[in-house]
């Protein structure tokens, strides 16, 4: 309710509006929690602004709107307008917990930074990160809300001083892209990404975009084609309950690709795709055998990630035809539940009511095994720097995943050697490695896994680590062990020396 003597300040009214508008909730609880927090965080910066001379409120309702629209829950949404009054203001955490409560308090906490009195420069912003990630694993949501404050912070980048743009920017690619990814937040991660790359990369980027435009009109004219065709033969079948799009590869994923395909933009086939969501998985592969049916499909790019999903728990039928007039498309088929999940991820799991703890729910568990990993191998991490470097060598790198004999799949940063494929099953069977066999071969244990191997590792008890397994491992748990137990093996000649 307006108060008649109260004035309304039109641009607020209309943040609250459409924050309210991008939520899934319309309960009369959620709508004044909102409003509430909105109205503290008001005042609560009142005096403070951004670079751009906008007032701070921008940022914050910024943030607010991006966890709408990845349909965070209401009390995360309100800790997103809420998020830096701990940080920037002299607001104090008794206060908020007293108006909105302990979970409200803790995802603020756990978004604001350390002290800056205590820690300084890359030490600061390590620790940082570190106790970002333990908040995290306490409670998933803490997370969405640093991934929507960076996205808006990377939007508005022009605003902020030139030499420090480059650094947000990579940070963003090496670091905040990947968390996305890892927790399935596909659209996330691909709006990081390309609001960072003219930042962290101005060359590259004008070149993709060009390559792109040039590209792009063909293949969206092809698929239009294709659409057109489709939806006929739909018919005839008497497929009715369906949806199509045309998704548009992001400018960043296609540099990263034309890297792999030496800038040959000739070999990709996915710069824009045909999307078709339907009901059910029936539904998917009886559109495919459509397809099929009606194009002939390039040989070998069938991919299946409805039976078997990708590790962040993708779905989707992955199809490359001949459109028969010289050209080549991608058709990308999935149920409108794994298209949910593929465009919010792990926020798509965050069910009202049911709040986003880790154990709410075994996906969500799983898709957090890693974060509670990473916390682990890290406590053992005592430098900044180090940990900066670890959790972008083990964690962020493409990863690859292979299998045991028994067909189990283990998930290895690329570049990986059968030593830390050891050494990820368990440390004693690292400890004793004796050999490896890769696809049923025997091979050296430098060799570079790759994709799909079928990894056995043969190990003796006498067997011990070397310093030549130091120059094999990759991964910085299995480096940590090697070192470990080499220095074992250094106290025990040394005794056994003083005995003789
Ligand atoms: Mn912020």
């Amino acid at each position: 309710m307006i108060k008649p003597n109260e004035q309304i300040n039109s641009s607020n009214e209309k943040d609250i509006e459409e924050i309210l508008d991008l939520m899934v909730s319309y309960r009369p609880e959620d709508i004044k929690l909102i409003n509430d927090a909105y109205n503290f965080a008001k005042i609560a910066h009142i005096e403070h602004k951004r670079m751009s001379g906008e007032p701070y409120l921008v940022h914050l309702a910024g943030t607010a709107k991006n966890l709408a629209q990845m349909r965070a829950d209401p009390q995360t949404i309100a800790a997103g307008l809420l998020h830096d009054t701990l940080e920037d203001t002299e607001t104090a955490p008794e206060i908020i917990e007293k108006q909105f409560g302990t979970d409200i308090l803790f995802l603020v906490q756990g978004v604001t930074k350390l002290g800056k009195i205590k820690y300084q420069g890359i030490e600061r912003h390590a620790e940082s990160l570190r106790k970002l990630f333990i908040a995290t694993a306490k409670d998933i949501r803490v997370i969405l809300i640093k991934l929507a404050d960076r996205l808006h912070n990377i939007r508005t980048l022009q605003y902020v001083k030139p030499e420090k743009r480059r650094r947000i920017a990579l940070e963003t690619i090496d670091i905040y892209a990947p968390v996305a990814n890892r927790l399935g937040m596909g659209q996330m991660k691909g709006a990081l990404e390309d609001a960072a790359f003219p930042y962290a990369y101005p060359e590259e980027f004008e070149a993709t975009k060009k390559i792109r435009q040039v590209k792009n009109e063909e293949v969206l004219r092809n698929l239009e084609d294709i659409q057109r065709v489709l939806w006929k033969r739909f018919a005839k079948e008497n497929l009715i309950s369906f949806k199509t799009d045309f998704r548009v590869k992001h400018v960043y994923s296609l540099h990263k690709k034309l890297q792999r395909h030496n800038m040959d933009i000739e070999r990709i086939h996915d710069i824009a795709a045909l999307r078709i969501i339907v009901p059910t998985i029936e539904d998917c592969y009886r559109v495919l055998g459509i397809i099929h049916n009606t194009w002939r499909p390039l040989p070998g790019t069938l991919k299946d990630y409805i039976a078997v999903p990708k590790i962040n728990g993708y779905q989707s039928i992955h199809t490359v035809i001949f459109t028969g007039n010289g050209g080549i498309v991608e058709i990308q088929i999935r149920t409108t539940k794994m298209h949910d999940e593929a465009e919010f991820g792990i926020a798509s799991h965050l069910a009202y009511d049911e709040l986003g703890k880790p154990d709410a729910g075994g996906l969500l568990g799983k898709k957090l095994r890693w974060l509670n990993q990473l916390i682990e191998w890290q406590k053992n991490v005592k430098g900044s720097r180090e940990f900066l470097e670890n959790i972008q060598t083990d964690f962020f790198v493409d990863q690859i995943f292979v299998f045991t004999p028994k067909g189990d799949v283990i998930e290895l940063p690329q570049g990986s050697t059968p030593i830390d494929f050891a050494f990820m099953i368990h440390s004693d069977l690292g400890n004793h490695v004796a050999g490896a066999k890769i696809n049923g071969k025997f091979m050296s244990l430098d060799t570079i896994l790759k994709n799909g191997d079928i990894v056995e590792i043969q190990s003796r008890d006498n067997n011990k680590p070397s310093q030549k397994w130091l120059e094999y491992a990759k991964t910085s748990m299995a480096r940590r062990r090697i070192k470990a137990s080499i220095l074992e093996q250094e106290e025990t000649k040394k005794k056994i020396q003083r005995i003789k």
